[in-house]
């Protein structure tokens, strides 16, 4: 019997207790997958909550918002890639260690990798604009990064960009003045704010008369909507585009096989997602 769970608040919207149910289904093992809400200020329901991964009472933890920072001090260690990226998602015990692991930098690279293969225009052109400079950019900074992309930030708030600390990273205002410029050397966009997600499916963050840069790719990490306004902005002049759903798949599997050493078919969990109506 296997015990998972996801800390954070709110979460009684999270389609994650769907994708790992449906996994310990297809691979055979017992378990459950809770939902345990932590408010932001209950610091000491983290630490009690940890202690149950530690005495093998609860098996693996996913963390989210708004703990994926305030986790990091009960921790004994970080991978690399969460140690980069300053926030964890995956808690696990490993070597009798209670270590903090980040599988959405590895979600987005991945996910983004088949969308690209779907066009053949981008090969070897790798120059990225992300729009939004807070938790998930951060994540998509060190992906894009590692993966050898140049990357430019664009946020309403300057200083959140620098504060992502990449000695690497250009930074643009967030209006079209100063993203006009720079469009026509880009080959890749990122959407990491939360405009255009449910319900405010109406909005998109693209600028109001800035056109897109030809021979380009969107990728909107929102996965609810299905598909968000940006995403069908994009598609209607003829951009390669996909909303966050994949990176979201991606990470859960990516959790689930550290917790269970299962590497589960993905297909397994988009079913079980496609089967609520989602
Ligand atoms: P976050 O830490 O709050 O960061 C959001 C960023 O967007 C901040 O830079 C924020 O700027 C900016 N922003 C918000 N509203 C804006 C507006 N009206 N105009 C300009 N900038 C605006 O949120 P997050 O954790 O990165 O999550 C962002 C989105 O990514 C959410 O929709 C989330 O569901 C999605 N996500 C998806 C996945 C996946 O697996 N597909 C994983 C992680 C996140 P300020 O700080 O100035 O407000």
């Amino acid at each position: 019997m296997i015990r998972l769970g996801l800390i954070g608040f709110p979460i009684d919207q999270s389609l994650s207790p769907i994708l790992h149910s449906a996994a310990m289904r297809a691979c055979g093992l017992k378990g459950e997958y809770l939902l345990l809400p932590v408010m932001k200020e209950d610091i000491q329901g983290i630490y009690a909550l940890l202690a149950k991964v530690r005495s093998g009472d609860i098996t693996g933890l996913n963390i989210t918002i708004p703990h994926k920072q305030n986790t990091i001090q009960f921790l004994d260690e970080l991978t690399p890639s969460a140690r980069a990226i300053g926030a964890v998602n995956t808690v696990y015990l490993k070597n009798g260690k209670l270590t903090g692991h980040n599988t959405d930098a590895r979600g987005f690279i991945t996910d983004l990798t088949n969308l690209l293969e779907l066009g053949d225009g981008q090969k070897g052109k790798k120059s990225a604009l992300i729009l939004g400079a807070g938790g998930s950019a951060r994540v998509v900074v060190y992906a894009l990064s590692q993966a050898g992309w140049a990357i430019t930030v664009s946020a309403r708030r300057i200083e959140q960009a620098l504060a992502i600390g990449n000695s690497r990273l250009h930074v643009a205002e967030y209006n079209g003045i100063h993203l006009s410029p720079i469009l026509s050397s880009i080959h890749l966009i990122v959407n990491t704010t939360p405009i255009g997600m449910f319900p405010n499916i109406h909005d998109s963050p693209w600028i109001d008369g800035l056109a897109f840069p030809k021979e380009c790719v969107l990728y909107d990490l929102i996965y609810n909507p299905r598909e968000t306004l940006l995403v069908k902005q994009a598609r209607a002049v003829g951009m390669q585009a996909s909303t966050g759903l994949g990176m979201l798949v991606e990470q859960a599997a990516l959790a689930f096989q550290l917790w269970t050493g299962f590497n589960i078919a993905r297909n397994v969990m988009f079913d079980a997602i496609n089967k609520t109506g989602y």
